[in-house]
C-alpha cells in the first residue's frame, strides 16, 4: 500500500510534536487512527507523513475540578469510562455504545471531534454542555466552543500547526438527562440519530442536541426558548422543522425526523 511508505513520526512529548506539526504542514496527526488509517485507504489522500500522538503524555488529563471536567485530547474512551465514568453520565452513555472495545481501547476523543462526523457519538452530550475545546500550536493556546469549532463534515476551525489538547465543560448542578442513540444494532452501529437532551432545574430550562440530521451535530436553540412557555406540541414542531435529516444507507430523512420529535417528546415527558 502505498501509505506504508508515508513518513512516521513519533514525538515523545507535545512540544517536540507542536515543532512537527509546524514543521510539516501537510501531515496528519495519528492519535487511534480508527478513523485516519480508514481515510488513508483514499490514493487522492494527501497527507505526506504522519505524526503519532498515542499516548503522549500532556494529552492524557481526566480531571474534575469542582463543577469543571477537564478531559485530554489524548485519552482513549476505555480509559475514560475507567477513570471517568461518573464525570458526567450522558457522556458516560454515549461512549458506553460507541463502536466496540477494540475500537474503544485505541480511539481517542480528540479523534472524535476533528474528524467532525455529524454521527460523533461524542459530540451531542459535549454540545448540550457547551463544551469548549483548547487548541495549541507553537504560538500559544486558544479556546473554542465546541459548536464553533465544527464547521461540518469532517471540517473543524483547527488550524495548520495546531493541536487539539483538552475539551472543558461546566457539569450543571442537580441536571436531569435523556441520552439515546438509535443504530441498525447495540453494538457496532453508526448513529441513524443520537440525542442528547438537559434539564436545568436551577434555571429551568433545558438543552437539545441531535446527532446524524445535519451537516454537524445540532442544537435546537429555538425549540428550548419555547421550553418555558409549556406549550409541549409547538416546541416538537420546531425541533421538526430546525433538523436537516438525510437519506443515506443508515436511515430514512423522515424515519430520522420522526426519531428527533419522539425523542423529544420522551425526555419532556421525563421532566414534566
Ligand atoms: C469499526 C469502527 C466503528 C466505529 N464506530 C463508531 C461509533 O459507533 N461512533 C463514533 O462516534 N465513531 C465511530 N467510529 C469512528 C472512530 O472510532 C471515532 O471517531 C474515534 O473517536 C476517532 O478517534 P481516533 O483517536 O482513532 O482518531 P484518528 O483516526 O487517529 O484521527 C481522526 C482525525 O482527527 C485528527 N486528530 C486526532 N487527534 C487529534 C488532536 N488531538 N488534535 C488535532 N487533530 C487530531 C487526525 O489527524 C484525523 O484527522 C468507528 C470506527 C471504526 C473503524
Amino acid at each position: 500500500m502505498w501509505y506504508e511508505k508515508i513518513p512516521f513520526y513519533a514525538p515523545s512529548n507535545l512540544s517536540e510534536a507542536l515543532a512537527l506539526c509546524q514543521e510539516l504542514p501537510d501531515s496528519a496527526l495519528l492519535a487511534g487512527g480508527t478513523d485516519l488509517l480508514v481515510q488513508l485507504r483514499d490514493p487522492n489522500d494527501k497527507v505526506k507523513a504522519l505524526i503519532n500522538i498515542a499516548g503522549l503524555p500532556e494529552l492524557q488529563t481526566i480531571e474534575r475540578l469542582g463543577n469543571t471536567v477537564r478531559l485530554g485530547a489524548g485519552v482513549t474512551f476505555s480509559r475514560f469510562l475507567q477513570q471517568g465514568a461518573d464525570f458526567f453520565p450522558p457522556l458516560t452513555e454515549a461512549v458506553r455504545q460507541l463502536a466496540s472495545p477494540s475500537i474503544r481501547n485505541k480511539a481517542t476523543f480528540g479523534g472524535n471531534i476533528v474528524n467532525a462526523s455529524p454521527a460523533a457519538d461524542t459530540l451531542p452530550p459535549l454540545y448540550a454542555a457547551d463544551a469548549v475545546v483548547i487548541l495549541q500550536s507553537i504560538h500559544g493556546k486558544r479556546r473554542v466552543g465546541l459548536a464553533d469549532f465544527i464547521l461540518g463534515p469532517k471540517r473543524s476551525a483547527l488550524q495548520t500547526g495546531e493541536i487539539l489538547i483538552q475539551i472543558e465543560w461546566h457539569v450543571p448542578e442537580n441536571y436531569i438527562y435523556y441520552y439515546r442513540k438509535i443504530g441498525t444494532r447495540r453494538a457496532l452501529a453508526l448513529s441513524k440519530v443520537s440525542f442528547c437532551g438537559l434539564y436545568l432545574p436551577e434555571d429551568k430550562t433545558i438543552r437539545l442536541a441531535y446527532g446524524a440530521v445535519g451537516p454537524t451535530v445540532m442544537r435546537a436553540l429555538a425549540a428550548e426558548a419555547r421550553f418555558s412557555k409549556g406549550d409541549k406540541e409547538s416546541l416538537l414542531a420546531e425541533v421538526t422543522e430546525m433538523v436537516q435529516p438525510i437519506n443515506d444507507q443508515r436511515s430514512t430523512a423522515d424515519y430520522r425526523r420522526f426519531l428527533c420529535r419522539q425523542l423529544t417528546s420522551e425526555f419532556l415527558t421525563r421532566i414534566s
